[in-house]
């Protein structure tokens, strides 16, 4: 007889790991959970503290920091959030340069503030309502060699259709690659529906999808339906929002958010991803939560093998019932503490995990509507020289940009008022190592900046001249302002560990179960963001941040007050 029960420790059927983890891992790359507020505790929490200044001190204003400090506000704590930067947000931020122009620092896409029509929201916290997300004209249009093709919005019909139109033999293989993705998202979600419990006499029968996903990459659930290189690289144009070649990326982590993107479509806030991040510290700070910028965290107090609280650059200690850190774990664990023999097993298995790439990003504010000049309508345009991702991803490694792709953000095709009237803000982004700059650490460090900024004005050279000749003519004489961003620039900006951009590397085994969970082997240290599960992007960090307390509040629901 069938039964139902909670996840439990017995072999899978495939005997590779234990049924529990074998279920975690299929479950790896959900975008957002649904949090039953009604089951947490809530504060004030005066008496609950047991004399620490807050209930939770939280290292970093990402936004999984800020979620999960939004979290414990919520439910009437007291979090205090210290962040290193003199703006929160992390990589979820703006700055302001001459001639009225606001840069994003990372948002392209997201379908976070999108969930069943209501696209106000940030999935977790439907209380934070002043948001508007505005929907892409296309979802992207993917430029190689002898294609160019606009991808619909929420269309995904359409969009079979259109890459039909180019491989007539691979339909077949077209309308099953999309069945997959749309197949192992319904899984995850009735999957997750179900609270977490399965029947295992039935499991692979009703989530057919996620037993045949797991342990792939998409590079191989790819090849199970598609034969021709070239169309295998235009379905995975986006592999540069995933950070690695499908040969090496997690299935899981192309195909469920590049399935949502199709069908439920591509959104940017109205005030940039600072928008988000601002409205995240209101929310903190109107239920009484602190966000402290400009504080830098040195260290993360211990008793025992017991996080009791931290302190930063100026020697100010905060003690608090928990620590979160939103920061890097390599920073936390190597260089806030010194605890090396009794975490060996931990940080030996840190050092073995691989870190994403970095980025190059070319920030432009022209002095003139060269967009609308030139009618071109798209606000995300992915180009490629050719179709060989393997080939590709090893020249970012190495930050050869001898025949470079790139990534364009046309922000004024996102919303009108973007930019000052009659000028256009755009971005190009390359992935890039980090190996690269590591040579100028010391000299940036110092502020001995020449040699680096030549560098970069290389670079940022070779980015400009591929955009103007293969989109946008006329570029180089319309630029009214350049900021360039390196690799060096993401770690002084956020200190991610490398530059790092999507935290660890989501190969197949730096996700699900392998990818760092929430808890850590120090007693009240968490841990929230693109480093822990489930994953990057502003439709993980969030949940992130959110699953961190959660599981902050299994331990509190247990424990009598202090
Ligand atoms: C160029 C670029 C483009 C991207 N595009 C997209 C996109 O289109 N869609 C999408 O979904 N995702 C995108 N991402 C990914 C997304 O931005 C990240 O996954 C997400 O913002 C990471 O959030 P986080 O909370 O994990 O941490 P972070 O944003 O890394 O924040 C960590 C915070 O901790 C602070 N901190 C670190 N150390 C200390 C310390 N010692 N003391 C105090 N504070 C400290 C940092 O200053 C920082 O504010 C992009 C990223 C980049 C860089």
């Amino acid at each position: 007889m069938a039964q139902t029960r909670q996840l439990d420790d017995s072999p899978t059927a495939e005997g590779f790991l234990p049924r529990r983890d074998f279920l975690r891992t299929l479950l790896a790359g959900i975008p957002a959970m649904a949090l039953d507020w009604n089951s947490f505790p809530r504060g004030p929490s005066v008496a609950r503290t047991g004399g620490a200044d807050y209930d939770a001190v939280i290292i970093g204003a990402g936004l999984a920091g800020l979620s999960c400090a939004a979290a414990f506000a919520r439910q009437g704590f007291r979090p205090l959030v210290l962040e290193q930067h003199t703006v929160p947000g992390g990589y979820a931020t703006a700055f302001k340069r001459l001639g009225g122009f606001v840069f994003d620092v990372s948002l392209h896409s997201t379908g976070a503030g999108e969930r069943a029509g209501v696209h106000d929201l940030i999935p977790g916290l439907p209380e934070i309502k002043g948001l508007e997300f505005v929907p892409h004209p296309y979802l992207y249009r993917a430029i190689f060699p002898g294609f160019d093709i606009r991808v619909p919005q929420r269309n995904t019909a359409k969009y079979a259709e259109i890459l039909a139109g180019f491989f007539a033999s691979e339909k077949d293989g077209i309308v099953g690659i999309i069945e997959d993705m749309k197949g192992l998202a319904r899984d995850i979600n009735r999957y997750s529906q179900s609270g977490g419990k399965a029947d295992m006499a039935t499991f692979a029968k009703d989530f057919p999808y996620l037993v045949k996903c797991s342990g792939k990459t998409w590079g191989q659930m790819l090849d199970a339906r598609i034969r021709d290189p070239k169309l295998k690289s235009i379905i995975s144009a986006l592999w540069g929002y995933y950070g690695l070649p499908p040969s090496k990326l997690s299935a899981f982590y192309y195909a469920l958010p590049t399935i949502g993107y199709l069908e439920e479509g591509g959104f940017y806030p109205k005030g940039r991803s600072q928008a988000i991040s601002d409205a995240l510290v209101k929310f903190i700070r109107e239920r009484g939560g602190m966000v402290k910028l400009g504080a830098r965290v040195e260290r993360v107090i211990l008793e025992g093998h017991v996080a009791t609280g931290v302190a930063t650059a100026d020697g100010t200690e905060y003690s608090a019932r928990v620590v979160v850190a939103n920061a890097n774990p390599i920073d936390v664990f190597e260089s806030m503490m010194d605890e090396k023999e009794y975490l060996k097993d931990y940080l030996a298995k840190l050092r073995k995990m691989s870190v994403s790439l970095s980025c190059f990003q070319v920030f432009l504010g022209l002095k003139k509507d060269l967009v609308g000049e030139l009618k071109i309508p798209d606000s995300e345009v992915f180009y490629s020289p050719g179709f060989d991702d393997d080939a590709a991803y090893r020249s970012l490694l190495e930050a050869d940009l001898r025949d470079p792709g790139f990534g364009l953000m046309l922000y004024d095709n996102v919303y009108r008022g973007y930019s000052p009237p009659g000028k256009n803000t755009i971005n190009i982004m390359s992935l890039q190592g980090y190996d690269h700059w590591a040579r100028f650490e010391e000299d940036y460090g110092n502020g001995r900046k020449k040699e680096y900024r030549a560098e970069r004005e290389r670079i940022a050279d070779i980015l400009i001249k591929k955009v103007e000749e293969v989109l946008l003519p006329g570029l180089s004489g319309a630029i009214e302002i350049k900021e360039i961003g390196t690799p060096l620039t993401n770690w002084r900006y956020t200190r991610n560990y490398r530059g790092a951009i999507y935290g660890w590397d989501q190969t197949l085994d730096n996700s699900g179960p392998t990818r760092l969970p929430q808890t850590t082997p120090v007693k009240n240290l968490y841990l929230a963001g693109a480093w822990t599960q489930p994953g990057h992007g502003y439709g993980a960090v969030i949940p992130s941040g959110l699953q961190c307390f959660a599981e902050i509040m299994k331990s509190w629901k247990e424990a009598p007050p202090r």
